[in-house]
């Protein structure tokens, strides 16, 4: 059964429409640095507008305490807003009522108040229970925005029946954060490449050492499990480390950054894939049909460790293969890199994206089938 979209609402002429989107916007200084998050609503507003509905958006911004905080005020949003689309009306920020995290039933009824029907077009949010993304539907005809639709279009499919070769890129911080989804895409995937700080737990499993790198030691068991799995994995052969005495992020601190093989002495630290894995890698991707990457190769909010990613990024954009990028800090890399039109698809939910690629569902898609208007 496949979730409502915005044609299945019927006419919506006149009709009130709650629309929950991701306005979860970066801010600084109360302005807003990056409305992409607003701009990315748009054209389902835009359609809702065209068949004459009277639209009220919703959503929550940052994490306040289940109770209002001038900090965590919608007002920027709704000042951008009213530039972007001003017939919208934004409701205050979801989460100064402690209902919306705890999904209250009460707090659902506030917000279904007058209204006629309901749109999902927060997917980043979709993965959470709370009382805007799963109350609506059980009380008005609902859909799901074209955001959350293009995202469930795309992802879904790499679970069932992605081109092959079909080739999973992960990286970031751990291990730990990722196993659900390393677990589902070994599954599914022809090869995994991995990078990040998770690589080293990887290369000790092999019985390498990884000096003061990130190491998770209750998952070495796990990762020597994925190696003798019928997946292919490739791990780095080369690492980019910093010596002792080095600080992330602030060379003037000194510590000497080398170039090394696999194994790494006491005292350093490895903070991105090494050359030689870059091009091995680059090799891998080029070669692909469809490629899914979630996380960064390194600690490349750093520039003296950002070139593992930045070739991953480019080796995205130059391959023929159909391209995804999922996860907060992948998407921000890829962006850094002026390469985020270069992929096909950059996903706007870190969580979400991961939760379901994992699990095939999020709670919000499977409130939106149980909806009146749903359809086999
Ligand atoms: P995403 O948001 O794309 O899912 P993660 O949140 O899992 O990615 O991980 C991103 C973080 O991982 C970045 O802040 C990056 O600095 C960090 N990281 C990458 N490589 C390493 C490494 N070798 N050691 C420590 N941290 C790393
Ligand atoms: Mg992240």
């Amino acid at each position: 059964m496949s979730v409502p979209v915005l044609e299945d609402l019927g006419d919506l002429d006149g009709r009130r429409v709650l629309l929950r989107a991701d306005f979860n916007v970066p801010l600084k200084g109360g302005e807003i640095t990056d409305d992409l998050r607003i701009r990315a609503a748009l054209p389902t507003i835009q359609w809702l507008l065209e068949q004459g509905a009277i639209v009220t958006a919703c959503s929550h911004l940052g994490r306040p305490k289940g109770e209002p905080d001038p900090k965590y005020s919608v007002e920027p949003v709704r000042a951008r807003l009213a530039e972007l689309a001003p017939e919208v009306t934004l409701l205050e920020n979801l989460r100064f009522d402690p209902g919306e995290t705890a999904n209250d039933p009460a707090f659902v009824q506030k917000l279904i108040e007058g209204q006629d029907a309901y749109v999902n077009d927060a997917f980043g949010a979709s993965h959470r229970a709370h009382a805007s993304i799963v109350g609506p539907p059980r009380f008005l005809p609902s859909a799901a925005g074209r955001l959350l639709e293009r995202e469930v279009d795309v992802l879904l499919p790499l679970r069932a029946d992605p081109a092959r070769p079909f080739v999973v890129i992960l990286g970031g911080a751990k291990v730990s954060d990722k196993l659900g989804v390393i677990d589902a895409l070994s599954k599914v995937a022809d090869s995994l490449i991995i990078g990040g700080g998770m690589c080293f737990t990887f290369l000790a499993a092999q019985g390498h050492s990884v000096g003061s790198s990130l190491l998770e030691e209750d998952q070495i068991e796990t990762c020597k499990r994925l190696l003798e799995s019928d997946v292919t994995i490739h791990i780095p052969s080369d690492i980019t480390a910093l010596g002792p005495g080095g600080k992330i992020g602030d060379p003037s601190a000194g510590g000497e950054v080398r170039q090394m093989g696999a194994s790494l002495p006491d005292g350093w630290m490895g903070l991105d894939i090494g050359p030689g894995t870059a091009a091995e890698f680059t090799d891998v991707i080029l070669e692909a049909r469809t490629v899914l990457w979630n996380g960064p190769m390194g600690v490349f909010e750093d520039p003296r460790f950002e070139a593992g990613t930045r070739a991953v990024a480019q080796a995205l954009a130059d391959t023929r293969a159909f391209t995804v990028v999922g996860g907060g800090d992948s998407a921000a890399a890829i962006k850094q890199f002026g390469l985020d039109d270069e992929v096909d698809h950059v996903s706007t939910g870190g969580g979400a994206s991961l939760e379901l690629l994992e699990l095939g569902d999020l709670p919000g898609l499977e409130a939106l089938r149980g909806a009146s208007n749903a359809h086999d």
